[in-house]
């Protein structure tokens, strides 16, 4: 019979707790956080399958991404895997559901920026790209540039293997009604009469974001949007503007914005999360906090998400909802619409 020892015991006890600690240090961490537009969004004007459709798109590109950085991906890799499904989706603005603009035609803009070395990438006025997300990662990766814009951008990233798609892939009912409307009102937003309960009725920026912590501690953000029904002039929004619209930094955080594009490149306002989360060195949820303040000093009106390099996140906004969800290693799995 084996006979109890106190000496033997407390061998065990400290060794195994010394295991567990040194499991603990070493288990990899990660973070993804998404976004597909902030606006005025209300169950009210949902119907259910039209809510289950966002809920059920948002669910899988968070799944798909959480899996991906799960086996080892790199957060750059996954921000730009996240953000093709939100692209290739009719529900968000960008891609596939891209808006129309004054001229009848989508013209989209996306950046990707890695935190680990600050290499970035950016194109805007892209018609043509199927994954406008894919031709700025080209910018990042084969040019000795950061930002790139219309045809000739987009001739090169076909070259370097970025996918084409005819204009008519582009098209869908929905946006083609938003921009009649927005037509007949002369505005460049868009409207909502309340009537018909379908995706172009609801007030909202549809631009889509990822935010991501790997498990090897590096940042990466990108952000991608058709920018906002019937714009003119060639207008470019914040979504391409690194430090407006996208920003990622391994010393500070990682951000994707969504909203009144003209206001967050005012405020700089990807830019100044990091900043002030960095110089002042104050927690996440303060930086995003001042700087929603700036933002809605300026007037402007959206939202954005971040991961912070300890793994903290944020997903705030000023308008009634916005698309969002958030995985972690720590078996967050939350997807959420509305403001509360
Ligand atoms: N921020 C985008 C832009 O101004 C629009 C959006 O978020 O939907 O182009």
């Amino acid at each position: 019979m084996i006979k109890f020892s106190p000496i033997l015991f407390s061998i065990f006890i400290f060794f195994n707790s010394f295991y567990t600690s040194k499991k603990i240090k070493n288990r990899k961490t990660y973070i993804i956080a998404i976004h597909g537009g902030a606006g005025t969004i209300k169950k009210k004007n949902m119907t259910p399958e039209l809510e289950k459709k966002y809920l059920e798109t948002l669910k899988k590109a968070l799944k798909k991404g959480e899996d991906h950085l799960k086996k080892g991906g790199t957060a750059i890799q996954t921000v730009e895997l996240v953000i093709k499904i939100l692209e290739d989706s009719p529900l968000f603005n960008a891609g596939k559901g891209a808006v129309f603009n004054h001229n009848g035609y989508q013209e989209m803009d996306a950046s990707i920026m890695d935190g680990k070395n600050l290499n970035c990438g950016a194109i805007s006025g892209i018609t043509n790209l199927k994954n406008p997300i894919e031709g700025a990662r080209i910018v990042m990766d084969s040019t000795k540039h950061v930002f790139l814009y219309g045809k000739r951008a987009q001739d090169f990233c076909i070259k370097k293997g970025a996918v084409y798609a005819d204009s008519s892939y582009f098209f869908t009912k929905n946006r083609w009604e938003q921009f009649q409307r927005a037509l007949k009102k002369n505005t460049i937003e868009l409207d909502h009469d309340g009537k018909n309960k379908t995706e172009s009725d609801i007030k909202k920026f549809g631009t889509v974001g990822c935010v991501v912590k790997d498990i090897y501690g590096n940042l990466a953000a990108g952000t991608s949007t058709g920018g906002l029904t019937n714009k003119k002039y060639g207008r470019i929004g914040d979504s391409p503007i690194i430090g407006a619209g996208n920003y990622a930094d391994n010393n500070s955080c990682a951000i994707s914005c969504t909203g009144t594009g003209e206001y967050f490149i005012k405020g700089t306002i990807a830019r100044d999360v990091a900043a002030l989360y960095q110089f002042k060195n104050i927690s996440l949820k303060k930086a995003a906090k001042k700087t929603m303040k700036k933002l809605n000093k300026l007037g402007g009106r959206g939202g954005f998400i971040a991961v912070d390099k300890n793994g903290k996140y944020i997903l705030v906004f000023n308008t009634r909802g916005m698309f969002r969800g958030v995985a972690n290693s720590n078996g967050i799995f939350d997807i959420k619409i509305y403001k509360n």
